[in-house]
């Protein structure tokens, strides 16, 4: 398997450090509103990296993170005179929904910074003890000169930095270059005691920290958006090999933008669609579709057409596995397949190869996706009413484990025949004869998720679908 690795900037074979292990960090959200589609590209490209892992037999241990405190939460809190951790647990709930709907798989550990101050504490310790790091008035700052490997992610010569940087007026640092590690809290803002101040932590150290305690001092990836590059990434890597004196991370991996009109998709620009506002008018798997229809190293220019697109090439999947499906209903003796089947069932299997070949490099979505649109070809092309049992069902079988390696749901939710619902509807009548008012309510909500609504009359229940 080849990962493109931005530290080296070339494809790599990926070697794990423990064999059939892969330890990965994700960055995180910051929990002060809904996501946009923007911040659902890096969820749904990583996601997709640990489903093909797993499908090749790695145990994956992934771990992505939660800023739930930052100045943008405690503006938010303000605004609505609560306190943070109000405005990050509401959005942290809000997050878990959107991306259960995008059919993520939860991580291993979604640790929390607020509940991981400790080990900032003690990373920020060390690196004062070691001489990285240094006090001011209560702010403690990275000596960014004194680490060796300073911008060896981004490509940047540290001079030139130097000379591109504003020093701002009451600046207390050594150098223009250092960063905060620890900062004291202003009026009105959440705080936790330290040894030089009650305050709060700088963003780049919850993840040297959090990366540290759930996956060990050195990892095997680390991911997020290409903006986190720099300085985020860069600064994780001078705290943790600062602290740790050991590498940080074999292979960095980094996602294109989503944009729209050629720019990038951000909330501060307020060019953005969040993932709730998509939801109305699409089913968020057409979403998935579309973002993994790109590969995730090219920028994506979103827009309403390709949206449309993306919604019918998924279709004609999902319409040819439906297909299959009724052909497997029609076909109800069980019979082998014929010569032909067989020849044909080899070519199903090269198309099966040509995906892994696919995803083997640097997880090619792309090229993934139109191995399928082959598969459903030669479905469409071969299969039919008289097709053997085994010959369709070797299709629908192929098909599903590839979409659920790219984490596409494809079955479509079969319709509730009208025998069920008259059962389920006699089943309420019945609790509301035994006073069981709960169960009947149960039994009618759960008849309304699937599109059924009751109406109460004279003569008796009548219901419609929806
Ligand atoms: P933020 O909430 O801005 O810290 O972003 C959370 C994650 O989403 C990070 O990994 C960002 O790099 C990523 N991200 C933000 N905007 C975009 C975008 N327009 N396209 C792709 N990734 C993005
Ligand atoms: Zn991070």
């Amino acid at each position: 398997m080849k990962i493109y690795n931005t530290l080296t900037k070339k494809k790599e074979e990926f070697v794990p450090i423990e064999e059939g292990k892969v330890r990965i960090y994700v960055c995180g959200p910051t929990v002060y509103n809904y996501i946009h589609i923007g911040n659902a590209r890096p969820i749904l490209v990583f996601d997709t990296v640990r489903r093909y892992f797993e499908y090749k037999g790695y145990e994956v241990n992934y771990v992505s993170n939660y800023t739930d405190v930052d100045d943008k939460i405690i503006k938010k809190a303000n605004e609505e005179g609560v306190e943070a951790h109000i405005i990050s647990e509401r959005f942290i709930k809000e997050f878990i929904k959107d991306t259960m709907a995008l059919n993520v798989n939860e991580a291993t550990t979604h640790p929390k910074a607020t509940e991981e101050i400790d080990g900032m504490i003690e990373m920020i310790t060390t690196l004062i003890d070691k001489g990285y790091a240094y006090e001011k008035d209560g702010t403690v700052y990275f000596r960014t000169r004194r680490f060796e490997g300073y911008g060896k992610l981004s490509k940047k010569n540290i001079d030139d930095l130097e000379s591109g940087i504003r020093i701002a007026v009451n600046d207390q640092k050594d150098d223009p270059l250092d960063f905060v590690l620890w900062k004291p809290k202003k009026e009105g803002e959440p705080s936790w005691q330290s040894p030089w101040s009650d305050g709060r932590p700088g963003w780049h150290i919850e993840c040297s920290v959090m990366s540290r305690k759930y996956l060990g001092d050195e990892i095997d990836i680390h991911a997020g958006g290409e903006d986190l590059i720099f300085p985020h990434h860069e600064n994780e890597i001078a705290q943790s090999e600062a602290a740790n004196g050991k590498n940080f991370a074999r292979y960095w991996m980094h996602n294109a933008f989503l944009n729209i009109d050629n720019k990038k998709m951000s909330k501060s620009q307020g060019n953005f669609f969040t993932v709730r506002e998509i939801a109305d008018k699409y089913d968020l798997k057409v979403l998935r579709f579309f973002m993994l229809n790109a590969h995730y190293r090219s920028p994506i220019n979103f827009s309403r057409d390709l949206m449309e697109s993306a919604k019918v090439s998924l279709e004609r999947i999902t319409n040819a596995y439906s297909q299959l499906e009724y052909f497997l209903e029609m076909n109800s003796e069980s019979n082998e397949c014929t010569e032909t089947e067989l020849e044909i069932l080899t070519e199903l299997k090269a198309f099966h190869n040509k995906f892994e070949l696919a995803m083997d490099d640097d997880f090619n979505t792309a090229d993934a996706i139109s191995t399928i649109f082959e598969i459903v070809k030669l479905a469409n092309t071969h299969c039919n009413t008289e097709s053997s049992r085994k010959f369709v069902q070797s299709f629908i079988d192929e098909i599903t484990l590839l979409a659920d390696i790219l984490g596409i749901i494809i079955s479509k939710e079969k319709d509730l025949l009208d025998e069920d619902v008259d059962a389920l509807i006699q089943a309420r009548q019945d609790a509301r004869k035994n006073k069981e008012f709960k169960l009947a309510d149960e039994i009618r909500d759960e008849l309304l998720s699937k599109g059924i609504i009751l109406e109460d009359t004279r003569e008796g229940v009548r219901w419609k679908r929806a």
